[in-house]
């Protein structure tokens, strides 16, 4: 956590610093408003309101959010295309989807008053990142149906700051780019952070001297502390986490102030719960559980409790910053990238928490589980620095050794730990994909 704070800024005073109490009746109203124009315009929730019993007069206090039916992902499948939209497709400007490869996509659609609340959303995330008109920003979310580019893009161009769009790959290229326009922001995943410090040493860049980077907005993957460290040293810059979602709206949604102490939920536009997973249930103030959020004034597609499968916890503990909304902490995991290994529950950046402490490793590996005989079997593969590779297989050996043992009081369970030559891993522009579970295959 930052002791000194890098700056103060803050872009809508008035909607980010309101009083609490201020808050909550806007939030309220927003609520009901919304309940009534659904149970009017969307077919879907109409239906849902009807089938738990639940009139627009029923939502007198904020607690009955509670009363309102949970919208799942597979309800985004099911209705495919439009059949969630609130608003005719003639008043929609913008459909954004997943970008699976498989199956149908999750659409997500946006009238241009959403497309101005999202702008707005990723103009206060910047400037809470202490951007402002004077950055260079170098955006390297991916452009297209993937809504971080156009996103990060839109936000950028309200503060006024000079915006490179240039999507992902060509990484060398991305570096001179960076150097010769005296970019100052960096936006993109926080693995293809990594992966362009990883390019610069290659190429021999100095980046401390050589390329201005003063602040990075990173999203789009759950990433732990000491990845924040990692990039911070390789890129020498200050790193932000930012939160968001395509089905909720984009980046955007939550973004950590200069105090990094959690992640600012714009609270006005997207009202969080944490629920018990298992059951349903809220789980008591400040445990962690899975992160719900309920669109307030979206207009093409509002989502009404709808279940992330990001595990946070959440804290209305008041922030020195100013900002009076709710903030959750760095996501812990999703549920479904939970794996249950032997039994045990294991979230993969609990690995990685216990990989990125060793400077021996580099920031890069895949967690591959198999099942034999009816056993389950993990494998961590890392890849070693260029200077620890050198040393030689004897030190590698007992290294492993080693780090086997610290996963095991990590995880409570065996795995096998293999570290692989530098620069083996595949890897990623976009999210990285750093699981691969082969008994899924077998189902
Ligand atoms: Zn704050």
């Amino acid at each position: 956590m930052a002791t000194k704070p890098s700056h103060n800024l803050v872009w809508n005073n008035k909607a980010e610093c309101m009083p609490v109490e201020e808050r909550r009746s806007l939030q309220l109203k927003r609520l009901q408003d919304l309940v009534a124009r659904l149970s009017v315009q969307s077919p879907f929730y109409r239906n849902q309101f009807k089938k738990h019993g639940i009139k627009p007069e029923d939502i007198k206090t904020l607690d009955d959010l509670r009363r309102l039916p949970f919208t799942v992902k597979d309800d985004l499948r099911d209705n495919y295309p439009y059949d969630l939209f609130a608003t005719p497709v003639k008043d929609v400007v913008r459909i954004h989807c997943s970008s699976g490869t498989t199956g149908k996509p999750v659409v997500s659609g946006y009238t241009a008053n959403d497309i101005d609340m999202w702008t707005e959303m990723v103009a206060r995330s910047l400037t809470s990142a202490g951007a402002t008109y004077r950055d260079v920003v170098h955006n390297s979310y991916g452009y297209g149906l993937f809504t971080g580019g156009l996103g990060a893009d839109m936000g950028a161009r309200r503060i006024g700051a000079a915006t490179v769009p240039m999507s992902g790959g060509v990484n060398n290229r991305q570096l001179m780019l960076m150097e010769d326009f005296g970019a100052t922001v960096l936006t993109c995943t926080p693995s293809y952070a990594l992966v362009l410090a990883e390019t610069a040493a290659q190429m021999g860049i100095d980046i401390k001297n050589r390329i201005k980077l003063r602040v990075g907005v990173f999203g789009a993957e759950p990433w732990t502390e000491e990845m924040r460290v990692e990039i911070e040293e390789k890129l020498h810059l200050e790193a932000y986490d930012i939160f968001g979602m395509g089905e909720i709206m984009g980046p955007g949604v939550s973004i950590e102030c200069a105090y990094h102490n959690g992640l600012h939920m714009q609270d006005d536009n997207f009202l969080p719960e944490i629920i018990n997973p298992d059951t349903g249930e809220p789980v008591p103030p400040g445990e962690q559980g899975e992160l719900v959020i309920t669109t307030l004034t979206k207009e093409a597609m509002p989502l009404i409790r709808y279940r992330t499968r990001d595990i946070t916890r959440l804290t209305d503990e008041p922030c020195p910053c100013g900002r009076t909304s709710v903030r959750h902490f760095k996501l812990a995991g999703r549920t479904d990238d939970m794996l249950i290994i032997k039994g045990v529950n294991v979230f993969p950046s609990q690995i990685e928490a216990v990989l990125l402490r060793h400077s021996e490793l580099a920031p890069q590996y895949v967690l591959l589980v198999e099942r034999n005989n009816n056993l389950d079997r993990l494998e961590i593969q890392v890849e070693a620095t260029e200077e620890f590779y050198k040393l030689g297989e004897d030190n590698i050996r007992m290294f492993s050794e080693k780090l086997h043992y610290e996963m095991q009081q990590m995880l409570y369970i065996s795995s096998k730990i293999i570290i692989v030559p530098p620069l083996t891993l595949q890897r990623s522009e976009g999210k990285a994909k750093r699981v691969i579970d082969k008994r899924k295959e077998l189902l």
